[in-house]
């Protein structure tokens, strides 16, 4: 049986701001959106707690037996230096300013994010897809709403309409702002805007002549607004109404306010059922951002390379940092964090790899299904990470006090001890045994070292060494095999 048919999960759903039971749309079946980096710089390490926590809610969900079809989309246009539609292009001003091409900028920072969530052990979402790779989309969902009476067009641009929406409909349903709150917060009109009203939101601007990231539409060569890639992909790839989105609690408005509006003014329904927000990750007591310079990259973060740093430290450590918090909180990065984080995480991975040495018994004195009913019950608790860790932690003081043999437990228990162990640390923190996998390092290096001496010694003539070399080896598991391009080896 599936697990997730005897765990009930519960996910906190901003849009209701309350925890609900989750029953996904299709049963067995998650569908589920997160807003993608904007690739013109590389991602910090804010935006890696944010993806790093839906990648965590990916493995969960897997690990509980779902089906799940995970969308993260890569924003390679349309979205503006600024929120009010104004401004350049980030991924253009970055070309103009570095004089290449658009796509080069998009290529480049693409490639650095897949290095960055590839050393951080992310699983790779389903789809992965490019707003410049769905423009026709963008271009018809926009026909679609003006037909229907929700948007207009002015002078090349296409504009949507906030108070015709907000009739019959909610525009604040997400993020509890009311229109009147929204004309306050947004800048007054100084006559050269094209828009009805100060918070309508673009959906195809017209691109001046210097805005060399433009495409031929019904209304003039332009753009798409940055709010209608997701609605669109969303939408081509999940459904009308799909399980899950999410993002960091700095896109509810405008952008996923926007998103809904757009999505429900085709479709007549409420696009989302559960929407999730992280909060943000700070350094010196501010939000970790691009546009302050207040930021460190991951990349930074494994070579040491920032003086804000003591040291090096490894991806698993910042991973088990970023998940001792509870997304919902603000997390405070410093070097001092990592420290206590890295001394956790060795605990935790010494524990782990001296279940090994734990003889069963007879009997059990530890209660091994109350343990383990804890741990699920944490994740199910809308993914309380901290928690889970705690019990982690308590799994940490079982293993040693069976170690020495002052608890003991049964052959089945051990089993369950180590099997939970296994699947909550590794396959659903994502975290990885440094350790054991700087010492495989160590043996390949060691194995490639007698491969050519072998080969050595048989140039030399030196059949007796060779096959030496290849029996003792064999005798430990380590079985060499010689082909055509050379010799290779499998460890038992
Ligand atoms: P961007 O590339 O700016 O669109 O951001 C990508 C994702 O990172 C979005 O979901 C943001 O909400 C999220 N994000 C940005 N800054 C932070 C931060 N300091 N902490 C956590 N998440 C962040
Ligand atoms: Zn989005």
């Amino acid at each position: 049986m599936e697990l997730y048919k005897e765990n009930e999960l519960k996910i906190y759903n901003s849009l209701t701001k309350t925890k609900e039971v989750f029953t996904p749309v299709n049963e067995g079946y998650v569908g589920m959106y997160v807003c993608g980096p904007t690739v013109y710089s590389n991602a910090h390490l804010g935006n890696i707690r944010t993806f790093m926590f839906f990648d965590v809610v990916f493995r969960y969900l897997l690990h509980l037996g779902y089906k799940v079809r995970y969308v993260r989309n890569i924003t390679d246009a349309g979205h503006l230096e600024n929120d009010a539609d104004e401004g350049e292009d980030r991924i253009a001003k970055k070309a103009r300013l570095e004089q290449i091409e658009p796509m080069e900028v998009v290529q480049r920072y693409t490639v650095d994010f897949h290095n960055v969530l590839s050393k951080y052990n992310f699983l790779p979402p389903s789809i992965e897809p490019t707003a410049t790779g769905h423009i026709v989309e963008q271009i018809e969902m926009i026909k679609e709403i003006i037909e229907k009476g929700f948007a207009y067009e002015v002078n090349g641009s296409v504009y949507f309409d906030v108070v015709a929406y907000n009739k019959d409909n909610n525009y604040g349903i997400l993020s509890g702002r009311n229109i009147e709150d929204a004309i306050h917060n947004t800048r007054t009109l100084d006559g050269q805007s094209d828009k009805k009203n100060p918070q309508d939101f673009a959906l195809w601007k017209k691109a001046d002549d210097r805005h060399i990231m433009r495409w031929p539409s019904p209304w003039s060569d332009g753009f798409p607004g940055w709010h209608l890639e997701c609605s669109v992909m969303s939408t081509k790839y999940l459904g009308e109404k799909f399980d899950i989105h999410g993002g960091g609690m700095d896109l509810k408005f405008p952008h996923h306010e926007c998103e809904i509006a757009q999505s429900k003014c085709c479709s007549g329904k409420d696009p989302v059922n559960y929407w999730m927000h992280t909060n943000m990750l700070l350094l010196n007591s501010q939000k970790m951002a691009k546009s302050t310079g207040n930021f460190i990259l991951p990349n930074e973060i494994l070579t040491g390379e920032n003086k804000i740093l003591s040291k090096a430290f490894s991806a698993s450590v910042v991973r088990f940092f970023i998940m001792q918090a509870n997304y919902r909180s603000i997390l405070d990065f410093s070097s001092d964090a990592l420290e206590a984080s890295e001394k956790g995480y060795n605990k935790l991975m010494e524990a782990i790899s001296s279940m090994e040495q734990i003889v069963s018994s007879g009997s059990s004195s530890v209660d091994i299904s109350g343990w383990r009913a804890k741990c699920y019950d944490a994740m199910n608790d809308d993914f309380n990470t901290p928690i889970l860790v705690a019990h982690l932690f308590d799994g940490v003081k079982m293993i040693n006090q069976l170690k020495d043999k002052k608890e003991t437990i049964t052959k089945e228990d051990l089993t369950i001890l180590k099997d939970t162990m296994n699947a909550f640390v590794y396959d659903v923190l994502g975290l990885l045994n440094d350790a054991k996998e700087e010492s495989s390092a160590k043996i390949d290096g060691v194995v490639e070292l007698l491969i050519k001496l072998r080969k050595d010694a048989r140039e030399n003539k030196d059949w007796a060494l060779s096959d030496q070399i290849r029996d003792e080896l064999a005798e430990l598991g380590v079985q060499l095999k010689d082909g055509r391009e050379g010799t290779t080896y499998t460890i038992n």
